[in-house]
């Protein structure tokens, strides 16, 4: 683990900037790795949201060569921050030629970002029916849902079990998770509902290219029955199992063929049914 990831560097200040439409201001910024960053911003006092939405947020985009003016440069973010607190956290990636994310890794406390209060998304505890074991499954930035579903009460209060998955390509890129989940178990709330014994939420990371006590594609770890093995639990069913998936495109589908073969199916807010499916970025 570098020095980076174990020490996140914390900004503390930085002057106000003019004020944006739907202007929300940054509070405080977290750099994880050279690829991965956080950042909490205020919440309009109207925002309601159901933990695992998603909102749009951005920055001014350049003035057009031609007129001068400036349109809104926005991207879909899961909200990582659960629905009861004060502030909204997001999990992000930087991308170094894309539009938004190239600008949006050098925001500091005190500057404003654009965020659309409209929160929409299907991982959400409606969109599936009563079960007793629910699995968080994501790979990158797609922890950020589930940061904010196991920092919400109701998921511990709706299940016997909550087991959080996360794969990344190294062990830097897991320690957001890490840190997320040791928060959630020391936290007093929480604690209650999760019981000291701590078996009711099953942290399990891995990762692809660099060593870490468990290697491999969560996919893989689920079809040749190593994480059944591993956790000593029985393998998923559709009488006692719900999943929420966010990935890539390449992983959700493969993940999708799976539960479908254990026997889930998609559900949907309109249509609860055992499983859900979010993309964590479209490309
Ligand atoms: C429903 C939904 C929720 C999302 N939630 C988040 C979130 O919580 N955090 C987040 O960082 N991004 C999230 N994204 C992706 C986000 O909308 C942007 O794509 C991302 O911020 C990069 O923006 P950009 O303008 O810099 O580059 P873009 O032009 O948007 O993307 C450039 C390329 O970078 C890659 N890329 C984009 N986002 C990611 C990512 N998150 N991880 C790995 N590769 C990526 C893709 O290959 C993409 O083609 C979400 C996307 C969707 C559809």
């Amino acid at each position: 683990m570098n020095q980076q990831t174990a020490m996140p560097q914390l900004d503390t200040k930085a002057p106000a900037q003019k004020t944006l439409p739907d202007a929300q201001t940054v509070t405080e910024v977290r750099h994880w790795t050279d690829r991965l960053f956080s950042f909490k911003v205020t919440r309009p006092a109207s925002l309601r949201f159901r933990s695992g939405e998603f909102v749009m947020i951005g920055l001014m985009g350049d003035p057009d060569p031609a007129t001068g003016r400036q349109k809104p440069l926005l991207r879909a973010y899961s909200i990582a921050s659960p629905s009861w607190d004060e502030e909204l956290e997001f999990y992000s990636i930087k991308v170094q030629d894309g539009p938004l994310t190239s600008r949006l890794q050098h925001i500091q406390p005190g500057d404003q970002i654009i965020l659309r209060p409209k929160p929409v998304g299907t991982l959400v505890h409606d969109a599936l029916l009563p079960g007793k074991r629910l699995w968080f499954f994501s790979t990158g930035t797609g922890l950020a849902p589930f940061a904010s579903l196991i920092r919400d009460p109701q998921t511990f209060e709706d299940y016997d079990q909550v087991i959080l998955t996360h794969t990344c390509r190294e062990v830097a890129d897991l320690e957001y998770g890490r840190q997320l989940v040791e928060e959630v178990r020391s936290d007093e709330m929480l604690r209650e509902l999760i019981g000291d014994g701590l078996d009711k939420l099953v942290y399990y990371p891995t990762t692809t290219r660099e060593q870490s006590p468990k290697m491999g594609r969560i996919t893989g770890l689920l079809k040749d029955g190593t994480v059944f093995a591993d956790l000593g639990i029985d393998r998923i069913a559709p009488e006692t199992d719900r999943a929420m998936v966010c990935g890539s495109l390449d992983f959700n589908v493969e993940i999708k063929g799976l539960l479908e073969d254990f026997g889930l199916r998609e559900g949907a807010n309109s249509d609860p049914k055992e499983y859900v499916v979010e993309k964590a970025f479209v490309g």
